[in-house]
């Protein structure tokens, strides 16, 4: 990320119903009624099972929770930034997991077919990614190129007026699930800095998708490597105009941020409410003051999201603001389930029967990671704060 700010997206202006009263819409009430009746109590067994069951899958398409952030004329739910966010953070106070798979799907895999689309893709891929028919994964990172996107490897090369990629990608979210992936690729040919985005299928071939890797933490999200050997893309395949790629990428994550921030709210949230349970039957002071932190990290927190997602409705700059969301609620959320560790003492730490902070505990950790780390959150601050001395080497970290 440059550091430089984010334009105003497509659903600027609209109006945002519940701002001025804070009352929650019917999504978010929604997807809270989702939550307690549906998602709770699936919420240990996704841990455990490392899937999401299609039920859940069923009642997101149900609840058009697949279509929160698309405009009602492709059939989604036409939401203001400001209510995506309020609804991811339902969402991830059930299911890291699942608060995972809609963020991505519903930001980083929808947005850039909405902003850079051309008509005839809009009409092929958001009706379907609306309704949840198909899934969407947005795949930049690969095994040499993780937060310096710019250098990254998978290549292509024309074949007439379409294209044929090469290369492979990593940590790739809602990858078994997803029916377009949007990759990206690097040709001495394109304008620079090189890199195009590419809208590409499974089934595709030379196409292969590896099995999820066991990580630590948000079990039940899929992150895949993604194989590309030869794979041939039609020239409506090509998103963007060829070159435009990487700020595709850039402008793309940005907003993700946001989606990310309200994430790591919910499970904040989640975080302390677990902690305020454990305090039922314990009640050291210093417990308490733990508790009382906890409650000022979700505020601080919420207060951070909303504001990056308020900036962006306005079509005013919100790339700052949505760094700092992302870099803060990351951060609360896992020292608010690490200090309930703490509370709990060893009981929270037994794998037979653990206590939920445990599993908020690993899947906190993993979100400083996501779409762009602590560190590097702190070097787009730091440049948009101070500007960057002359003479300095461009870089872009995602
Ligand atoms: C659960 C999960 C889901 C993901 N989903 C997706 C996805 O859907 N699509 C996708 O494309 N990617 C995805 N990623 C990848 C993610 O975006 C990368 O992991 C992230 O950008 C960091 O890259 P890296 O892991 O290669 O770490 P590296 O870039 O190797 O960084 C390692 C360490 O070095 C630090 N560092 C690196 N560069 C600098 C610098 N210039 N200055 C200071 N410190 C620096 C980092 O902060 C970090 O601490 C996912 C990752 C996870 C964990």
């Amino acid at each position: 990320m440059t550091g430089s700010e984010s334009p105003a997206h497509p659903s600027a202006g609209v109006p945002h119903g519940d701002r001025t009263t804070g009352a929650p819409s019917g999504p978010v009430e929604r997807a809270r009624r989702f939550v307690e009746e549906v998602l709770a109590p699936t919420r240990r067994s996704i841990d455990r099972e490392d899937r999401i069951p299609e039920h859940i899958l069923e009642g997101l398409r149900r609840g058009g929770f697949l279509g929160l952030s698309l405009p009602r004329e492709y059939g989604g739910l036409g939401l203001s930034t400001l209510e995506v966010a309020r609804t991811v953070e339902e969402i991830g106070a059930g299911s890291a997991a699942v608060g995972t798979l809609v963020a991505v799907h519903v930001s980083v895999a929808s947005y850039p077919i909405l902003r850079w689309g051309t008509s005839a893709q809009k009409e092929a891929y958001l009706p379907r990614l609306a309704r949840g028919e198909w899934i969407g994964a947005f795949a930049l990172t690969e095994p040499s190129a993780g937060s310096d996107a710019q250098s990254l490897e998978t290549s292509y090369g024309r074949e007439g007026t379409a294209f044929r990629l090469r290369g492979s990608k990593t940590f790739i979210s809602n990858a078994r699930l997803a029916k377009v992936f949007v990759t990206f690729a690097r040709s001495p040919e394109a304008p620079a800095p090189g890199i195009s985005a590419f809208l590409v299928h499974p089934g595709t071939p030379g196409f292969t998708i590896s099995p999820p890797f066991r990580k630590l933490g948000i079990h039940g999200s899929d992150t895949c490597e993604l194989s590309f050997d030869d794979v041939p893309v039609p020239p409506e395949g090509l998103l963007g105009s060829e070159g435009q790629g990487f700020r595709i990428a850039m402008e793309t994550l940005g907003a993700g941020r946001i989606a990310i921030a309200a994430l790591s709210l919910g499970i904040a949230r989640a975080g302390y409410e677990a902690l305020r349970e454990e305090l039922a039957r314990r009640s050291e002071p210093w417990q308490r003051a733990l508790l009382a932190r906890a409650h000022v990290d979700v505020e601080a927190s919420r207060a951070l999201v909303e504001r990056a997602a308020v900036l962006r409705d306005d079509g005013l700059p919100f790339a700052q603001a949505a760094s700092t969301a992302k870099l803060y609620a990351s951060q609360a959320a896992f020292r608010i389930a690490s200090n309930g560790l703490d509370v709990a003492g060893r009981e929270a730490l037994d794998r037979e029967n653990p206590s939920p902070l445990e599993q908020l505990f690993r899947d906190s950790r993993v979100l400083s990671i996501v779409e762009g780390t602590t560190e590097i959150q702190e070097m787009i601050l730091g440049r948009s704060l101070v500007p960057t001395p002359p003479g300095a080497p461009p870089r872009a970290p995602s």
